[in-house]
């Protein structure tokens, strides 16, 4: 039983925050998880679940991305999380800087949808869920040029994949999120040195009054999965941020 029963759900960037999460509802929905990450050792910590399968996947790879899909045949449900934040405005950003970016949070979900597609056009049914973000599309954030540069354009590929195959039963919708708890934002608050201002200043900007949970970005997540009346959409998730 349970919403996503007898589907078969593939998550990148699962060993962690908002993929972790997405890839635990999922389980806990009744797919059959492959949850995939680059970090072994946390993505290990998932394999208790008796729905979820890990695998060690990196989306920069297209050979990996192709070897696991091979593996797991038809894909029901893609959740592409992989995404990094880069600090810095178009000052700080080097080629390389915009390169990487580029590559892990834009090329990352082209990968594994063109890898995916096949087999959910064969069967004339799937759903795509992309992470992208408020930061680029909805709203300028300071010192995230290269991310809400990269970010902007995964609302470009969510749209073109929605719009060529929405009549060959392809779902393809994004989650724009605003501040999320997560290992790399705790990482991006210690970084700026005075970590309790720096929450505090995370939290100022929510309207209403607290960060966000990865448990709330999956349950978005699990409705877009199976909410067969939308596509080529963004949905914003952010505590009221861009009200
Ligand atoms: P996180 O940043 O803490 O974890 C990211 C995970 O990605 C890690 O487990 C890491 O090992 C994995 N990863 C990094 N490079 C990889 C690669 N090449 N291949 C596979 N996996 C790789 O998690 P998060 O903050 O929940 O972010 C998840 C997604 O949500 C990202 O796309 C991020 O941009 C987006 N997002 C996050 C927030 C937020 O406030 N946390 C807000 C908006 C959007």
């Amino acid at each position: 039983s349970g919403k996503l029963a007898g589907k078969v759900a593939l998550v990148t960037a699962a060993a962690q925050g908002i993929g972790r999460a997405i890839a635990e509802s999922a389980a806990h929905e009744g797919a059959t998880v492959f949850a995939t990450d680059i970090n072994e050792a946390k993505l290990a910590e998932l394999g208790g679940l008796s729905q979820v399968t890990t695998r060690v996947l990196n989306v920069l790879k297209d050979a990996e991305v192709g070897a696991l899909t091979a593996e797991i045949g038809t894909v029901d449900v893609l959740f592409n999380c992989a995404g990094i934040v880069h600090a810095g405005t178009i000052e700080e950003a080097t080629e390389a800087d915009l390169d990487f970016a580029y590559d892990l949070n834009v090329k990352s979900m082209w990968r594994t949808i063109k890898a995916t597609l096949p087999g959910m056009l064969a069967k004339g049914d799937g759903a795509i869920v992309n992470i992208c973000s408020v930061a680029g599309s909805v709203k300028g954030v300071p010192n995230r040029f290269a991310y809400g540069v990269t970010k902007a354009a995964t609302v470009g590929l969510t749209k073109s994949v929605a719009a060529d195959f929405v009549t060959r039963g392809i779902r393809c919708n994004g989650i724009c999120p605003g501040t999320v708890e997560s290992p790399s934002l705790q990482d991006r608050l210690r970084a700026q040195g005075d970590y309790e201002a720096a929450r505090a200043a995370f939290i100022a900007r929510q309207p209403i009054g607290r960060i966000g949970t990865p448990q709330e970005i999956a349950d978005l997540a699990i409705y877009l999965a199976t909410a067969t009346y939308t596509t080529g959409q963004m949905h914003i998730i952010d505590g009221g941020w861009t009200n």
